[in-house]
C-alpha cells in the first residue's frame, strides 16, 4: 500500500484526496520507482483545482514530474537502484502520475537523474524549469546573444519566469522581468533581473507595432500579453512562447512577422524528444546556479499539496513548489 492524490468522479464532478492506494492498483509499465519528490506545476494545480480537463480518465493520479529511485525494472536501460526524473509524457493526464510514494512507468520516459542536482533539486526544475529552458536554447539556435539587446520574461515570479530570468542573467543576459507582483522586485533582483515592468503594461490591446524594444522574449502568458510581446520586438527579435497564463488566445496581427522578421518559437515539453530533454538537463546543470534554484524552492507537506494547488492558481505561490513523499 502506498499513499497517493487521486482525482476521482468525473470531468463535470470531480473529487480529490489523499488516500491509501493499493499497489496492484498501479497501470502498466516496465519500470517501478518509488517517489522521493514530486512538484506542482501550473497543469497540476489545474488538474487538481479541475479548473481545465488535465485528468483524461478517473481515477487520475496527478503530477507531472517525479524524482525517485526505481525499485524493479524488467527493461535493460534502468536496474533497482538507480536515480531517476520523469517530466511529462502524458504523465498526470493520461497516465498516474507523480503525486504519489509509488509510480510505475514506461522506461522510455525516464531519464537518470542528472548531475550535480538532487532528486530535490531536480523537482525544484520540475517541468517548468525544464522549459524554460527550452525556451532559453530556441531563442539561442535563432540567433540571440547577449549583444542582441535585452530579454523579456513574464510571469516572473513564476516557475518557469524565475528559471529562465536565472538563467538568462547567468548567461550574461540583460533581463527584464514582467510580473504583476512588484512587491517581489527584491526576488526578481536576486535571481538577475536588470529591470522589472508591470504586468499591467502589457494587459491591454495595443498597437500592431509598438517600439522596437526587445531582442528575445519567453512568453509564459499567451492572449494579450504574448500579442503585445511580439509587437515590442526589434527587427528579427525572437519570442519564445510556452504558455497560456493569461489566455489560450493570440489577439496579434501579422505585422511583427512580415515587416521586423521577429520569429515566434513554439515550446512544448510534454511530447519532446529524448535527446533535447537530456541537452535541457545538462545545460541547466552547467547554466542554472544550484544556489538561486534553492532560493526559488517552497518546500510543500505531501498532506498540503492540494491546498497549495488553489494557491498557486490563485498567484500566491512564487517561483517552485517541492513535495517530499517518501513514507
Ligand atoms: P506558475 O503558476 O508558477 O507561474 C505563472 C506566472 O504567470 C504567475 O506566477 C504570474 O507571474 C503570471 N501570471 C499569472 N496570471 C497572469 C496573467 N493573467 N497575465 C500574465 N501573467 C500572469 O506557472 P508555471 O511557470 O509552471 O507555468 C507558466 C505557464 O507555462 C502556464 O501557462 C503553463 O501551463 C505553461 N507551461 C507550458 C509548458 C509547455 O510545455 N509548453 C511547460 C510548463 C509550463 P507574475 O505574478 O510574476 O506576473
Amino acid at each position: 500500500m502506498f499513499k497517493g492524490i487521486l482525482i476521482e468522479g468525473s470531468r463535470s464532478e470531480q473529487t480529490v484526496s489523499l488516500k491509501t492506494i493499493d499497489e496492484a492498483q498501479l497501470p502498466e509499465g516496465d519500470v517501478t520507482v518509488d517517489v522521493a519528490y514530486t512538484t506542482l506545476n501550473y497543469k497540476d494545480a489545474l488538474a487538481i483545482t479541475g479548473r481545465a480537463p488535465i485528468a483524461k480518465s478517473y481515477p487520475m493520479v496527478p503530477g507531472i514530474d517525479l524524482a525517485g529511485v526505481v525499485t524493479e525494472s524488467s527493461n535493460p536501460d534502468f536496474k533497482a537502484g538507480d536515480e531517476v526524473v520523469l517530466n511529462g509524457w502524458g504523465v498526470g493526464e493520461k497516465h498516474w502520475g507523480g503525486l504519489a510514494q509509488k509510480a510505475r512507468l514506461s522506461a522510455d520516459w525516464l531519464i537518470p537523474l542528472q548531475a550535480p542536482f538532487t532528486a530535490r533539486q531536480a523537482m525544484g526544475v520540475g517541468t517548468a524549469g525544464y522549459t524554460a529552458m527550452l525556451c532559453v536554447i530556441a531563442l539561442e539556435k535563432h540567433g540571440v546573444t547577449p549583444d542582441s539587446g535585452d530579454i523579456l520574461v513574464t510571469g516572473a515570479t513564476g516557475g518557469v519566469g524565475s528559471v529562465a530570468v536565472a538563467v538568462l542573467a547567468k548567461l550574461g543576459y540583460s533581463v527584464t522581468a514582467v510580473t504583476g507582483r512588484p512587491e517581489e522586485e527584491g526576488y526578481l533582483k536576486s535571481l538577475g533581473a536588470k529591470q522589472i515592468l508591470d504586468r499591467a503594461e502589457l494587459n491591454e490591446p495595443g498597437k500592431p507595432l509598438a517600439r522596437e524594444t526587445w531582442a528575445g522574449a519567453i512568453d509564459v502568458a499567451g492572449g494579450q500579453v504574448l500579442a503585445n510581446v511580439c509587437a515590442g520586438m526589434k527587427y528579427r527579435g525572437v519570442v519564445a512562447a510556452c504558455g497560456l497564463a493569461a489566455g489560450m488566445d493570440f489577439p496579434s496581427t501579422v505585422a511583427p512577422f512580415i515587416l521586423r522578421g521577429v520569429t515566434l518559437c513554439g515550446i512544448d515539453s510534454v511530447m519532446a524528444p529524448k535527446e533535447d530533454r537530456l541537452h535541457a538537463w545538462q545545460r541547466l546543470a552547467q547554466d542554472l546556479s544550484p544556489e538561486l534554484l534553492d532560493s526559488m524552492i517552497t518546500e510543500v507537506p505531501f498532506d498540503e499539496a492540494i491546498d497549495a494547488a488553489g494557491r498557486l492558481m490563485d498567484g500566491r505561490i512564487r517561483g517552485r513548489i517541492v513535495i517530499p513523499v517518501a513514507g
